[in-house]
């Protein structure tokens, strides 16, 4: 984003923004979607801007994970009715991200819920061992030699 531009999520990161909170730490915030997919739908966010998950440093993802993961099993125990969780990131416009400050979403599951998210199995490709290794090789090769950080 450019440089005058006002990141709506790092105001809230900065505790300016107008958000329901649920906790600030050092590298991450938590706060509550303003228009939750499903009650308690919360995100949660590094503190230092970035546009998608390839510019957030190692400290920052850790704190995030560390964070959404803590806010799910909160959830799970709290009145809001939770079963089990989606940790999504949507990265990049073509991934479904409309906020362009990386943030993880902590997402509620219930038995009967309407979200529509679903790894469908009649989705799913059945390629080949050779093309997943192919593939796997692709992307084994640009982490192994370093350019990749
Ligand atoms: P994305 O589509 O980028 O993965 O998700 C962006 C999320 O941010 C959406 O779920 C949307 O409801 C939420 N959102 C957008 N603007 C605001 C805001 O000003 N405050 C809060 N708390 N959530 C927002
Ligand atoms: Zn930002």
């Amino acid at each position: 984003m450019s440089e005058e531009a006002v990141c709506i999520f790092c105001e809230i990161a900065a505790e300016r923004g107008d958000a329901s909170l649920v906790r600030c730490e050092k590298r991450a915030t938590a706060f509550m979607d303003i228009h939750p997919m499903v009650p308690g739908h919360t995100l949660v966010i590094p503190n230092s801007h970035s546009d998608g998950v390839s510019g957030v440093n190692e400290e920052d993802g850790g704190a995030v994970f560390s964070l959404a993961r803590r806010v799910a099993t909160a959830l799970k125990a709290s009145d809001i009715r939770c079963e089990g969780t989606n940790l999504i990131i949507a990265d990049g416009r073509v991934a479904g991200q409309t906020i362009f400050h990386t943030h993880m979403h902590v997402i509620p599951r219930y038995r009967g819920d309407d979200f529509p998210m679903r790894l469908d199995p009649a989705l799913r490709h059945a390629p080949t061992r050779e093309t997943l290794d192919e593939q796997a090789s692709f992307i084994a090769e640009l982490l192994a030699t370093g350019s990749v950080d």
